[in-house]
C-alpha cells in the first residue's frame, strides 16, 4: 500500500500515521523526495482498509497494491483449484460441466421428466430451486424442503448430483442432508452472515455474482467461505445490471478472464439468468466456453409456458438436446470432456 501526504501535512500528521502503522506491525518505507512525502507500507495489508487512513490528517491519496483477498487469489495458490462432487464429476479440471433443470421444482412428475431429459443429453448435474427469491410476494416461493426432497429423490434415481439454492443460515443443515452443491443466490452474495456458516460446511459451493457486485466485491465473498475453512468455491457469473434492457441482465463474459487471471477458483456461467431469454442461451453458452469458463447452469422445462417461474428464459428438452451437441463438439476442440 502506498500513502501519499498532502503537501501542507505537518511532520506530526505525518508521525502520528507512521505510529499508527507500526502499532499495527507493518514496516515503513519512506521513499519522500523534496517535493512530496510518500511511504509504502508493508505487511499483510488485507487488513486495512484504505478508506480508513483519509481519517488522518495530512493524508492526500492511498493506494493499494496488494488485492484484498488473499486465499482466493492466484497468487496464493497459482494452480486452478479443481472440485470433486462425486467419482465422475470434477469442477475446474478437464470437464466441462453442465448444470442443468427447471428454475423451480414444482412437482415430482415436473422434476423427473426434465431431469430424465437432461441427464439423457449428458448433464450430470440436475438444478432446481426449492426456496425461490422472488421480487414480488405473491409470486410462486417454491415448495421448500418438500421441493429439496424431490431433488435428491429424482437425483438419486438418474445417478445425477444437486444443486440448490439456500435462502438462509437456519437452512444449512437441512441442505447438508439433501444437496451436494449449495448455491449462494445473486442477491445473497454478500450476506456475510451466510458466508461464514457456508465457510465450516464440507459442502461445495456455488457463489452467485451479485446483481451490481464488482469482481473484487465478488472474490471478497468468496474470501469469507474460503477464510471459513471450506475450499470449494465455485464462481457463478450470471450477468450484471447496467442500463440495458433489452435482456434481463447484461452478461459479463469478461468476468472468466478476470476471475481466471485474479483467482484459482473455478467458475462457471449462467446465461438463463443472464440473458432471460430462451433464444440466446446457446449461442451465450458457445461463448461462455470459448472464452474459458469451466461449466455452465442452464434452465430448461419441458412446458415453459406453464412454467411457475423463468420460462421465458427455460429451453425445452429439445433445445437443451442441441446445446448439449454443440458444446461436446467445442469441448473436444478445447480438449476437455463434457462432465
Ligand atoms: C436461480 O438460479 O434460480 C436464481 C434465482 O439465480 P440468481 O440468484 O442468479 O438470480
Ligand atoms: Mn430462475
Amino acid at each position: 500500500m502506498i500513502v501519499k501526504m498532502q503537501k501542507s501535512a505537518t511532520l506530526e500528521n505525518y508521525e502520528s500515521l507512521v505510529k499508527f502503522l507500526k502499532d499495527k506491525g507493518f514496516e515503513v518505507k519512506d521513499v519522500s523526495s523534496e517535493n512530496v512525502r510518500i511511504f509504502g507500507v508493508i505487511g499483510d495489508t488485507a487488513s486495512i482498509e484504505p478508506r480508513d487512513l483519509y481519517a488522518f490528517e495530512g493524508v492526500s491519496e492511498v493506494i493499494r497494491i496488494q488485492t484484498p483477498f488473499k486465499k482466493a487469489s492466484r497468487s496464493f495458490n497459482p494452480n486452478d483449484t479443481i472440485i470433486k462432487i462425486n467419482d465422475k464429476i470434477e469442477i475446474g479440471g478437464n470437464q466441462t460441466i453442465v448444470m442443468a433443470g427447471p428454475c423451480s421444482v414444482e412437482s415430482y412428475e415436473q422434476l423427473k421428466t426434465i431431469a430424465e431429459s437432461v441427464k439423457a443429453s449428458g448433464a450430470n448435474i440436475l438444478r432446481g430451486g426449492a426456496f425461490k427469491p422472488r421480487t414480488s410476494p405473491y409470486s410462486f416461493q417454491g415448495l421448500g424442503i418438500e421441493g429439496l426432497k424431490l431433488l435428491r429423490q429424482v437425483a438419486d434415481e438418474l445417478d445425477m448430483a444437486v444443486v440448490s439454492e439456500i435462502p438462509s443460515v437456519d437452512m444449512l443443515d437441512v441442505f447438508e442432508q439433501y444437496v451436494d452443491i449449495i448455491q449462494v443466490g445473486a442477491r445473497n452474495m454478500q450476506n456475510f452472515h451466510l458466508l461464514k456458516a457456508l465457510g465450516t460446511s464440507n459442502k461445495p459451493i456455488l457463489l452467485k455474482r451479485g446483481l451490481s457486485s464488482t469482481i473484487e466485491e465478488w472474490l471478497m465473498s468468496a474470501e469469507y467461505i474460503l477464510n471459513g475453512g471450506n475450499e470449494n468455491v465455485i464462481l457463478c457469473e450470471r450477468g450484471i445490471r447496467t442500463f440495458e434492457t433489452f435482456t434481463r441482465n447484461t452478461l459479463d463474459i469478461s468476468s472468466v478472464l478476470a476471475i481466471k487471471e485474479l483467482s484459482h477458483l473455478p467458475i462457471i456461467i449462467d446465461p438463463s439468468h443472464a440473458a432471460g431469454r430462451w433464444q440466446m442461451i446457446e449461442k451465450l453458452s458457445l461463448a461462455s466456453l470459448a472464452v474459458g469458463a469451466d461449466g455452465l447452469i442452464i434452465e430448461v422445462h419441458h412446458k415453459p409456458e406453464e412454467a411457475l417461474s423463468d420460462g421465458a428464459q427455460s429451453l425445452k428438452p429439445e433445445k437443451f438436446t442441441h446445446l448439449m451437441n454443440e458444446l461436446i463438439t467445442m469441448s473436444k476442440v478445447l480438449g476437455k470432456v463434457i462432465g
